[in-house]
Protein backbone atom coordinates (compact mmCIF):
# COMPACT_ATOMS: atom_id res chain seq x y z
CA UNK A 1 0.00 0.00 0.00
CA UNK A 2 1.90 3.27 -1.25
CA UNK A 3 0.99 6.62 -0.73
CA UNK A 4 0.63 8.29 -4.57
CA UNK A 5 3.76 9.48 -6.29
CA UNK A 6 3.91 12.88 -7.18
CA UNK A 7 4.76 13.09 -10.60
CA UNK A 8 4.36 16.53 -11.75
CA UNK A 9 5.71 19.90 -10.10
CA UNK A 10 3.98 21.82 -8.35
CA UNK A 11 2.96 24.99 -9.46
CA UNK A 12 4.30 26.66 -6.39
CA UNK A 13 3.51 30.35 -7.78
CA UNK A 14 -0.24 29.89 -7.00
CA UNK A 15 -0.29 28.60 -3.38
CA UNK A 16 -0.97 30.30 -0.26
CA UNK A 17 1.53 27.96 2.07
CA UNK A 18 1.23 27.69 5.88
CA UNK A 19 4.57 27.03 7.55
CA UNK A 20 4.16 25.85 11.59
CA UNK A 21 7.26 26.89 13.71
CA UNK A 22 9.33 29.74 13.36
CA UNK A 23 12.77 27.50 14.19
CA UNK A 24 15.29 26.11 11.72
CA UNK A 25 13.68 24.20 8.90
CA UNK A 26 10.71 26.30 9.32
CA UNK A 27 12.51 29.43 8.56
CA UNK A 28 14.77 27.25 5.51
CA UNK A 29 11.26 25.84 4.40
CA UNK A 30 9.52 29.36 4.46
CA UNK A 31 12.29 30.84 2.31
CA UNK A 32 12.79 28.02 -0.34
CA UNK A 33 8.93 28.56 -1.00
CA UNK A 34 9.11 32.05 -1.17
CA UNK A 35 12.06 31.91 -3.67
CA UNK A 36 9.97 29.46 -5.98
CA UNK A 37 7.01 31.95 -5.69
CA UNK A 38 4.77 30.82 -3.42
CA UNK A 39 2.68 33.34 -0.77
CA UNK A 40 4.12 32.30 2.12
CA UNK A 41 2.75 32.48 6.20
CA UNK A 42 4.63 31.38 9.40
CA UNK A 43 2.64 30.46 12.48
CA UNK A 44 4.34 30.20 15.53
CA UNK A 45 2.82 30.56 19.11
CA UNK A 46 5.54 32.28 20.64
CA UNK A 47 5.86 35.99 20.46
CA UNK A 48 9.57 36.35 22.37
CA UNK A 49 12.20 39.14 21.31
CA UNK A 50 13.91 36.28 19.50
CA UNK A 51 10.73 35.44 17.83
CA UNK A 52 10.19 38.88 17.03
CA UNK A 53 13.76 39.12 15.58
CA UNK A 54 13.55 36.62 13.39
CA UNK A 55 10.08 37.09 12.11
CA UNK A 56 11.32 40.79 11.24
CA UNK A 57 14.33 39.00 8.79
CA UNK A 58 11.52 37.04 6.99
CA UNK A 59 9.27 39.61 6.65
CA UNK A 60 11.73 41.69 5.19
CA UNK A 61 11.88 39.27 2.40
CA UNK A 62 8.22 39.27 1.64
CA UNK A 63 7.17 36.46 3.55
CA UNK A 64 4.47 37.12 6.46
CA UNK A 65 4.98 36.14 9.53
CA UNK A 66 2.14 35.77 12.54
CA UNK A 67 3.11 35.10 16.05
CA UNK A 68 1.17 34.27 19.07
CA UNK A 69 -1.18 31.85 17.42
CA UNK A 70 -0.29 28.74 16.60
CA UNK A 71 -3.98 27.09 16.33
CA UNK A 72 -5.91 29.09 13.49
CA UNK A 73 -5.13 28.20 10.00
CA UNK A 74 -4.83 31.03 7.96
CA UNK A 75 -7.45 32.28 5.52
CA UNK A 76 -7.12 30.61 1.60
CA UNK A 77 -4.33 28.20 3.29
CA UNK A 78 -3.45 25.42 0.36
CA UNK A 79 -0.73 23.42 1.81
CA UNK A 80 0.66 23.19 5.60
CA UNK A 81 4.15 22.66 6.04
CA UNK A 82 5.25 21.47 9.64
CA UNK A 83 8.31 21.72 11.63
CA UNK A 84 9.49 18.41 13.09
CA UNK A 85 8.18 18.91 17.04
CA UNK A 86 4.91 19.63 16.49
CA UNK A 87 2.54 16.90 16.98
CA UNK A 88 0.14 15.28 14.30
CA UNK A 89 -2.85 16.38 16.93
CA UNK A 90 -2.41 19.96 17.33
CA UNK A 91 -5.12 22.12 16.36
CA UNK A 92 -3.52 23.26 13.72
CA UNK A 93 -3.53 20.34 11.63
CA UNK A 94 -6.34 19.41 12.75
CA UNK A 95 -7.93 22.74 10.94
CA UNK A 96 -5.93 21.83 7.97
CA UNK A 97 -7.97 18.52 7.87
CA UNK A 98 -11.42 19.93 8.57
CA UNK A 99 -10.65 22.07 5.32
CA UNK A 100 -9.24 19.24 3.53
CA UNK A 101 -5.56 20.95 3.41
CA UNK A 102 -2.62 18.55 3.25
CA UNK A 103 -0.02 19.18 5.74
CA UNK A 104 3.72 18.09 4.68
CA UNK A 105 7.12 18.14 6.50
CA UNK A 106 10.20 19.61 5.52
CA UNK A 107 11.49 16.52 4.21
CA UNK A 108 8.73 15.92 1.80
CA UNK A 109 9.05 19.76 0.48
CA UNK A 110 12.81 18.87 -0.05
CA UNK A 111 11.26 15.53 -2.03
CA UNK A 112 9.31 17.26 -4.53
CA UNK A 113 11.79 20.49 -4.89
CA UNK A 114 14.13 17.81 -6.52
CA UNK A 115 14.80 17.80 -10.33
CA UNK A 116 14.44 15.32 -12.40
CA UNK A 117 18.17 14.46 -12.31
CA UNK A 118 18.52 15.00 -8.53
CA UNK A 119 21.30 12.95 -6.37
CA UNK A 120 19.68 9.95 -5.32
CA UNK A 121 19.21 8.84 -1.48
CA UNK A 122 20.12 6.62 0.71
CA UNK A 123 17.97 6.77 3.72
CA UNK A 124 18.99 5.65 7.29
CA UNK A 125 16.22 5.84 10.64
CA UNK A 126 16.40 3.52 13.70
CA UNK A 127 15.58 4.40 17.50
CA UNK A 128 19.49 5.32 18.10
CA UNK A 129 22.09 4.93 16.11
CA UNK A 130 21.02 7.27 13.05
CA UNK A 131 23.63 9.86 12.88
CA UNK A 132 26.30 8.38 13.86
CA UNK A 133 25.35 5.50 10.58
CA UNK A 134 24.35 8.47 8.30
CA UNK A 135 27.72 10.13 9.49
CA UNK A 136 29.43 6.75 8.47
CA UNK A 137 27.62 6.56 5.20
CA UNK A 138 28.31 9.98 4.10
CA UNK A 139 32.16 8.96 4.96
CA UNK A 140 31.88 5.86 2.75
CA UNK A 141 30.02 7.71 0.00
CA UNK A 142 33.09 10.52 0.47
CA UNK A 143 35.86 7.75 0.49
CA UNK A 144 34.51 6.58 -2.82
CA UNK A 145 35.03 10.00 -4.46
CA UNK A 146 31.43 10.80 -4.58
CA UNK A 147 30.10 14.43 -3.85
CA UNK A 148 27.46 13.29 -0.89
CA UNK A 149 26.59 15.51 2.65
CA UNK A 150 25.32 14.01 5.64
CA UNK A 151 21.52 15.34 5.67
CA UNK A 152 17.82 15.91 7.24
CA UNK A 153 17.89 15.36 10.75
CA UNK A 154 21.72 16.88 11.06
CA UNK A 155 23.12 19.17 9.42
CA UNK A 156 22.38 21.77 6.94
CA UNK A 157 18.33 22.26 6.42
CA UNK A 158 17.63 19.10 3.74
CA UNK A 159 15.69 21.73 1.81
CA UNK A 160 18.64 23.68 1.30
CA UNK A 161 20.99 20.89 0.25
CA UNK A 162 17.89 20.09 -2.27
CA UNK A 163 18.42 23.92 -3.35
CA UNK A 164 21.60 23.99 -4.62
CA UNK A 165 20.42 21.99 -7.73
CA UNK A 166 20.51 18.81 -9.52
CA UNK A 167 23.99 18.13 -10.27
CA UNK A 168 25.44 19.53 -6.72
CA UNK A 169 25.78 16.11 -5.19
CA UNK A 170 26.15 12.21 -6.66
CA UNK A 171 24.22 11.14 -3.63
CA UNK A 172 22.94 11.67 -0.09
CA UNK A 173 23.33 10.04 3.06
CA UNK A 174 19.70 11.36 4.56
CA UNK A 175 18.75 10.59 8.25
CA UNK A 176 15.07 10.80 8.60
CA UNK A 177 13.51 10.67 12.06
CA UNK A 178 10.27 9.34 12.69
CA UNK A 179 8.57 12.76 12.85
CA UNK A 180 10.35 13.64 9.34
CA UNK A 181 8.87 10.62 7.88
CA UNK A 182 5.34 10.98 9.31
CA UNK A 183 5.23 13.88 7.20
CA UNK A 184 7.20 12.60 3.80
CA UNK A 185 4.35 10.08 2.32
CA UNK A 186 5.74 10.64 -1.18
CA UNK A 187 9.43 9.93 -0.24
CA UNK A 188 11.25 7.06 -2.41
CA UNK A 189 14.73 6.61 -1.51
CA UNK A 190 16.93 4.41 -3.65
CA UNK A 191 17.78 2.30 -0.48
CA UNK A 192 17.06 2.49 2.96
CA UNK A 193 18.06 1.24 6.57
CA UNK A 194 15.91 0.82 9.99
CA UNK A 195 18.65 0.14 12.63
CA UNK A 196 16.37 -1.13 15.17
CA UNK A 197 13.55 -0.30 17.00
CA UNK A 198 12.32 0.20 20.70
CA UNK A 199 9.72 2.63 22.33
CA UNK A 200 10.24 6.04 22.28
CA UNK A 201 8.30 9.45 21.35
CA UNK A 202 5.26 7.44 22.14
CA UNK A 203 3.55 10.44 23.15
CA UNK A 204 4.30 11.95 19.48
CA UNK A 205 3.33 9.00 17.99
CA UNK A 206 0.50 8.03 20.49
CA UNK A 207 1.36 4.37 20.09
CA UNK A 208 4.24 1.46 19.43
CA UNK A 209 2.00 0.49 16.20
CA UNK A 210 1.60 4.16 15.10
CA UNK A 211 5.58 4.80 15.72
CA UNK A 212 6.80 1.46 14.07
CA UNK A 213 4.28 2.50 11.20
CA UNK A 214 5.93 6.18 10.58
CA UNK A 215 9.82 4.55 10.89
CA UNK A 216 8.63 1.73 8.13
CA UNK A 217 7.58 4.55 5.65
CA UNK A 218 11.33 4.76 4.77
CA UNK A 219 11.33 1.12 3.06
CA UNK A 220 7.99 2.68 0.82
CA UNK A 221 9.14 2.63 -2.82
CA UNK A 222 12.80 1.76 -2.14
CA UNK A 223 14.80 0.78 -5.40
CA UNK A 224 17.75 -1.43 -4.81
CA UNK A 225 17.81 -2.38 -0.79
CA UNK A 226 15.87 -2.37 2.29
CA UNK A 227 18.24 -3.18 5.10
CA UNK A 228 17.20 -4.44 8.17
CA UNK A 229 18.43 -5.43 11.59
CA UNK A 230 18.85 -9.52 11.56
CA UNK A 231 18.99 -8.89 15.65
CA UNK A 232 15.74 -7.43 15.79
CA UNK A 233 13.05 -8.40 13.93
CA UNK A 234 10.63 -5.45 14.07
CA UNK A 235 12.49 -4.40 11.22
CA UNK A 236 12.71 -7.00 9.08
CA UNK A 237 8.43 -7.37 9.31
CA UNK A 238 8.49 -3.38 8.59
CA UNK A 239 10.61 -4.57 4.92
CA UNK A 240 8.05 -7.17 4.40
CA UNK A 241 4.84 -4.50 4.81
CA UNK A 242 6.90 -2.12 2.63
CA UNK A 243 5.58 -1.70 -1.00
CA UNK A 244 8.56 -1.80 -3.20
CA UNK A 245 9.65 -1.47 -6.75
CA UNK A 246 10.15 -4.98 -8.47
CA UNK A 247 13.75 -6.28 -7.87
CA UNK A 248 14.44 -4.72 -5.02
CA UNK A 249 16.18 -6.95 -1.98
CA UNK A 250 15.96 -7.43 1.16
CA UNK A 251 19.08 -7.31 2.78
CA UNK A 252 19.66 -8.25 6.68
CA UNK A 253 23.17 -7.42 8.95
CA UNK A 254 24.12 -9.27 11.50
CA UNK A 255 26.84 -8.97 13.99
CA UNK A 256 27.49 -12.58 13.33
CA UNK A 257 28.37 -15.16 10.21
CA UNK A 258 26.53 -13.58 7.14
CA UNK A 259 24.13 -15.86 5.05
CA UNK A 260 23.17 -15.34 1.69
CA UNK A 261 21.90 -11.32 1.02
CA UNK A 262 23.28 -10.57 4.16
CA UNK A 263 26.19 -8.74 5.85
CA UNK A 264 28.45 -9.62 8.76
CA UNK A 265 31.23 -10.53 10.79
CA UNK A 266 33.27 -13.61 10.57
CA UNK A 267 36.85 -13.92 12.71
CA UNK A 268 36.98 -9.88 13.04
CA UNK A 269 36.58 -9.29 9.60
CA UNK A 270 33.24 -6.94 8.19
CA UNK A 271 31.99 -9.04 5.35
CA UNK A 272 29.11 -8.45 2.67
CA UNK A 273 27.35 -11.23 1.25
CA UNK A 274 24.71 -9.59 -0.46
CA UNK A 275 26.29 -7.10 -3.26
CA UNK A 276 28.65 -9.80 -4.52
CA UNK A 277 28.54 -11.75 -8.20
CA UNK A 278 27.48 -15.05 -6.44
CA UNK A 279 26.29 -14.60 -3.11
CA UNK A 280 25.50 -18.18 -2.51
CA UNK A 281 29.83 -18.89 -2.71
CA UNK A 282 31.40 -15.53 -2.30
CA UNK A 283 32.01 -13.48 0.59
CA UNK A 284 33.26 -9.50 0.17
CA UNK A 285 35.91 -8.63 2.80
CA UNK A 286 35.41 -5.02 3.67
CA UNK A 287 37.01 -3.90 6.71
CA UNK A 288 38.30 -5.04 9.87
CA UNK A 289 36.56 -4.47 13.37
CA UNK A 290 39.25 -2.12 14.43
CA UNK A 291 38.60 -0.06 11.60
CA UNK A 292 35.14 0.98 13.53
CA UNK A 293 35.34 3.51 16.42
CA UNK A 294 34.49 3.01 18.87
CA UNK A 295 34.45 -1.02 18.05
CA UNK A 296 31.67 -1.53 20.38
CA UNK A 297 28.95 -4.23 19.74
CA UNK A 298 26.13 -1.81 18.82
CA UNK A 299 28.40 0.30 16.43
CA UNK A 300 29.69 -2.55 14.16
CA UNK A 301 25.48 -3.38 13.29
CA UNK A 302 25.52 0.74 12.55
CA UNK A 303 28.74 0.38 10.28
CA UNK A 304 27.04 -3.18 8.79
CA UNK A 305 24.36 -0.89 7.83
CA UNK A 306 25.82 1.91 5.85
CA UNK A 307 28.66 -0.08 4.40
CA UNK A 308 25.12 -2.28 3.43
CA UNK A 309 23.72 1.08 1.91
CA UNK A 310 26.89 2.11 0.41
CA UNK A 311 27.34 -0.91 -1.36
CA UNK A 312 23.81 -0.81 -2.27
CA UNK A 313 24.59 2.22 -4.39
CA UNK A 314 27.89 -0.04 -6.01
CA UNK A 315 30.58 1.83 -3.85
CA UNK A 316 33.52 -0.24 -3.92
CA UNK A 317 35.00 -2.66 -0.81
CA UNK A 318 38.27 -0.47 -0.18
CA UNK A 319 36.05 2.95 -0.41
CA UNK A 320 34.27 0.75 3.01
CA UNK A 321 37.26 0.41 4.71
CA UNK A 322 38.74 4.21 3.76
CA UNK A 323 35.09 5.49 4.83
CA UNK A 324 35.14 3.91 8.32
CA UNK A 325 38.61 4.61 9.06
CA UNK A 326 38.42 8.01 8.45
CA UNK A 327 35.32 8.32 10.42
CA UNK A 328 34.90 9.81 13.51
CA UNK A 329 32.34 9.19 16.10
CA UNK A 330 30.84 12.91 17.35
CA UNK A 331 31.41 14.02 20.75
CA UNK A 332 29.63 12.62 23.92
CA UNK A 333 28.83 8.89 22.08
CA UNK A 334 30.90 6.31 24.15
CA UNK A 335 33.68 9.05 24.01
CA UNK A 336 36.69 8.00 25.17
CA UNK A 337 37.57 10.73 27.97
CA UNK A 338 40.35 9.45 30.41
CA UNK A 339 42.42 6.43 32.39
CA UNK A 340 42.62 7.26 35.59
CA UNK A 341 44.22 5.05 38.24
CA UNK A 342 43.99 2.42 35.09
CA UNK A 343 40.01 3.29 35.00
CA UNK A 344 38.75 4.26 32.00
CA UNK A 345 35.88 6.65 32.19
CA UNK A 346 33.57 6.96 28.95
CA UNK A 347 30.70 9.34 28.01
CA UNK A 348 28.21 8.50 26.84
CA UNK A 349 25.93 11.08 27.51
CA UNK A 350 24.12 10.93 24.16
CA UNK A 351 21.99 7.49 26.11
CA UNK A 352 19.10 8.83 26.49
CA UNK A 353 17.09 6.14 26.33
CA UNK A 354 17.15 2.78 27.97
CA UNK A 355 17.46 1.43 24.64
CA UNK A 356 20.95 3.07 24.07
CA UNK A 357 22.22 2.30 27.53
CA UNK A 358 22.11 -1.24 27.21
CA UNK A 359 23.42 -1.20 24.12
CA UNK A 360 26.60 1.02 25.40
CA UNK A 361 26.38 -1.19 28.99
CA UNK A 362 27.23 -4.44 26.79
CA UNK A 363 30.27 -3.08 25.03
CA UNK A 364 32.04 -3.66 28.26
CA UNK A 365 32.92 -6.10 31.17
CA UNK A 366 32.93 -4.44 34.49
CA UNK A 367 31.12 -1.14 34.92
CA UNK A 368 30.53 1.62 37.49
CA UNK A 369 27.42 2.90 35.89
CA UNK A 370 26.63 6.63 36.15
CA UNK A 371 22.77 7.07 35.60
CA UNK A 372 19.68 8.65 35.92
CA UNK A 373 17.48 11.71 34.82
CA UNK A 374 14.14 12.13 33.32
CA UNK A 375 12.98 9.06 32.30
CA UNK A 376 10.40 10.16 29.63
CA UNK A 377 7.59 7.00 30.90
CA UNK A 378 10.48 4.68 30.73
CA UNK A 379 10.79 1.27 32.65
CA UNK A 380 14.36 0.04 33.82
CA UNK A 381 13.80 -3.80 34.07
CA UNK A 382 14.31 -5.28 31.09
CA UNK A 383 17.82 -2.78 31.01
CA UNK A 384 19.02 -3.41 34.29
CA UNK A 385 18.21 -7.36 34.21
CA UNK A 386 20.60 -7.63 30.94
CA UNK A 387 23.23 -5.80 32.35
CA UNK A 388 23.11 -7.06 36.31
CA UNK A 389 26.26 -9.13 36.11
CA UNK A 390 28.69 -6.26 34.42
CA UNK A 391 27.80 -4.11 37.25
CA UNK A 392 31.07 -3.50 39.62
CA UNK A 393 28.59 -0.82 40.75
CA UNK A 394 26.09 2.02 40.17
CA UNK A 395 26.04 6.18 41.08
CA UNK A 396 22.61 7.16 40.92
CA UNK A 397 21.42 11.17 39.80
CA UNK A 398 18.17 13.10 39.04
CA UNK A 399 14.73 13.06 39.09
CA UNK A 400 13.62 9.95 38.84
CA UNK A 401 16.57 7.90 39.73
CA UNK A 402 14.24 6.06 42.29
CA UNK A 403 12.90 3.87 39.00
CA UNK A 404 16.39 3.05 38.47
CA UNK A 405 16.96 2.38 42.34
CA UNK A 406 14.23 0.42 42.37
CA UNK A 407 14.79 -2.28 39.37
CA UNK A 408 18.37 -2.52 40.42
CA UNK A 409 16.54 -3.72 43.87
CA UNK A 410 14.68 -6.35 41.89
CA UNK A 411 17.04 -7.56 39.80
CA UNK A 412 20.82 -6.96 41.03
CA UNK A 413 20.45 -6.66 45.05
CA UNK A 414 24.29 -7.30 45.21
CA UNK A 415 25.14 -4.85 43.36
CA UNK A 416 26.41 -1.47 45.78
CA UNK A 417 24.11 1.96 45.07
CA UNK A 418 25.32 5.11 45.78
CA UNK A 419 21.91 7.48 45.24
CA UNK A 420 23.49 10.96 45.00
CA UNK A 421 19.82 12.29 45.83
CA UNK A 422 20.86 15.08 44.04
CA UNK A 423 19.71 16.94 40.67
CA UNK A 424 21.81 19.81 40.78
CA UNK A 425 24.48 20.03 38.15
CA UNK A 426 27.44 19.98 40.60
CA UNK A 427 26.10 16.77 41.61
CA UNK A 428 28.02 15.22 38.43
CA UNK A 429 31.20 15.64 40.36
CA UNK A 430 30.18 13.97 43.51
CA UNK A 431 29.07 11.01 41.20
CA UNK A 432 31.97 11.38 39.19
CA UNK A 433 33.92 10.89 42.71
CA UNK A 434 31.80 7.94 43.71
CA UNK A 435 32.53 5.77 41.19
CA UNK A 436 35.95 6.56 41.19
CA UNK A 437 35.64 4.84 44.83
CA UNK A 438 33.16 2.18 43.73
CA UNK A 439 36.06 1.03 40.73
CA UNK A 440 38.80 -1.41 40.95
CA UNK A 441 41.99 -1.24 38.12
CA UNK A 442 40.51 -2.27 34.48
CA UNK A 443 37.06 -1.06 35.09
CA UNK A 444 35.27 1.00 33.24
CA UNK A 445 33.19 3.93 34.74
CA UNK A 446 30.48 4.85 32.19
CA UNK A 447 28.15 7.67 32.04
CA UNK A 448 24.85 6.05 30.32
CA UNK A 449 22.23 7.77 32.00
CA UNK A 450 19.54 6.20 30.23
CA UNK A 451 17.62 9.37 30.10
CA UNK A 452 17.05 12.58 29.38
CA UNK A 453 19.53 15.54 31.23
CA UNK A 454 17.33 18.61 31.34
CA UNK A 455 16.61 17.92 34.83
CA UNK A 456 20.26 18.25 36.05
CA UNK A 457 21.47 20.10 32.56
CA UNK A 458 20.81 22.06 29.57
CA UNK A 459 20.92 19.68 27.32
CA UNK A 460 23.13 15.90 26.36
CA UNK A 461 25.92 17.97 25.52
CA UNK A 462 26.56 19.77 28.68
CA UNK A 463 25.66 16.77 30.76
CA UNK A 464 28.91 15.00 29.12
CA UNK A 465 30.90 18.26 29.43
CA UNK A 466 30.04 18.02 33.50
CA UNK A 467 31.29 14.50 33.16
CA UNK A 468 34.55 15.00 31.27
CA UNK A 469 34.95 18.06 33.32
CA UNK A 470 34.71 16.31 36.68
CA UNK A 471 36.70 13.37 35.50
CA UNK A 472 40.01 15.62 34.38
CA UNK A 473 39.14 17.25 38.11
CA UNK A 474 39.92 13.38 39.45
CA UNK A 475 42.77 12.98 37.40
CA UNK A 476 44.04 16.17 38.14
CA UNK A 477 43.65 14.85 41.66
CA UNK A 478 44.97 11.53 42.16
CA UNK A 479 47.57 12.29 39.46
P1 LIG B 1 20.48 9.00 17.05
O1 LIG B 1 20.85 9.95 15.97
O2 LIG B 1 19.54 7.94 16.57
O3 LIG B 1 20.07 9.62 18.33
P2 LIG B 1 23.32 8.55 17.64
O4 LIG B 1 24.15 8.01 16.55
O5 LIG B 1 23.42 10.00 17.95
O6 LIG B 1 21.80 8.15 17.35
O7 LIG B 1 23.59 7.68 18.94
C1 LIG B 1 22.85 7.94 20.11
C2 LIG B 1 23.18 6.96 21.21
O8 LIG B 1 22.55 5.73 20.91
C3 LIG B 1 24.67 6.63 21.35
O9 LIG B 1 25.27 7.43 22.30
C4 LIG B 1 24.68 5.19 21.80
O10 LIG B 1 24.52 5.13 23.19
C5 LIG B 1 23.40 4.64 21.22
N1 LIG B 1 23.52 3.86 19.99
C6 LIG B 1 24.18 4.19 18.85
N2 LIG B 1 24.00 3.23 17.94
C7 LIG B 1 23.18 2.30 18.49
C8 LIG B 1 22.62 1.08 18.03
N3 LIG B 1 22.84 0.62 16.80
N4 LIG B 1 21.83 0.38 18.90
C9 LIG B 1 21.59 0.84 20.13
N5 LIG B 1 22.11 1.96 20.63
C10 LIG B 1 22.89 2.70 19.82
Amino acid sequence: MGSPEVTTAPDWQSMHITVAGLGVSGISAARALAGLGASVTVVDGGSSEAHRERAASLEGQGISVRLGDAETLPEGTDLVVTSPGWKPASPLFEAAAEAGVDVVGDVEIAWRLRGPDAAPWLAITGTNGKTTTTQMLASILAAAGLRTAAVGNIGTPIVDVVQEGDDAYDVLAVELSSYQLHWAPSLRAHSAAVLNLAPDHLDWHGSMEAYAADKGRIYEGNRVACVYNMADKATEDLVRGADVEEGCRAVGFTLGTPGPSQLGVVEGILVDRAFVEDRHKQAQELAEIADVQPPAPHNIANALAAAALARAFGVPATAVRDGLRAFKPDAHRIQHVADVDRVAYIDDSKATNTHAAEASLAAYESIVWIAGGLAKGATFDGLVAKSAKRLRGVVLFGADRALIREALARHAPEVPVVDLDRTDTGAMLAAVREAARLSEPGDTVLLAPACASMDMFTNYNKRGDAFAEAVRELGAVDG
